[in-house]
Parts: C-alpha cells; structure tokens; sequence
C-alpha cells in the first residue's frame, strides 16, 4: 500500500508490519485465501496423523500477503491482503 493509513478512532497514522505465522520451520507471513478451505488430508508428508489440527489445501497463485498496520495510539490493527 502507498497511502499510509490513518487509525480511525484517534486520526494517528499507522505503523506498518505483519503478524508472523509460526510453524515448525520458522516464521511466515500471513497469507488471505479466497475461497473456503478445503481440507488437504489426514497425511503429512505422506504420514498419516491423528489428533492433529487438521490442514487445508492452500493454492498459491490466488492467496495475497497480508500487511498489518497498528495505531502507535490506541493499539489497534488493520489488515490488508496486498
Ligand atoms: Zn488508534
């Protein structure tokens, strides 16, 4: 985003960042999906998992990184799927 957003409860302009997605590799940024999630399997990495949180299929070619701006004032957030 070119324009730098303004909080619009205090009018102060927002910080620009991301809100780190955790797995066990690493950090990611955040993703948007269009679509509803459509569950990818039982299997990970061709092992078959139980009593796990179960994953969906992610398309790569329409999901957007998502930006979030937070009010140096009041704290909130504000997320865009550039
Ligand atoms: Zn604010």
């Amino acid at each position: 985003m070119s324009i730098i957003p303004r909080c619009p409860d205090c009018e102060t302009e927002m910080e620009k960042g991301f809100v780190p997605d955790n797995t066990f590799l690493g950090a990611l940024q955040t993703v948007w999906h269009p679509g509803d999630p459509e569950s990818a399997g039982d299997t990970f990495f061709g092992m078959k998992v139980k009593n796990r949180t179960k994953t969906v299929h992610i398309d790569e070619s329409g999901t957007r990184k998502i930006s979030t701006y937070r009010c140096p004032t009041c704290g909130l957030l504000r997320s865009y799927a550039e």
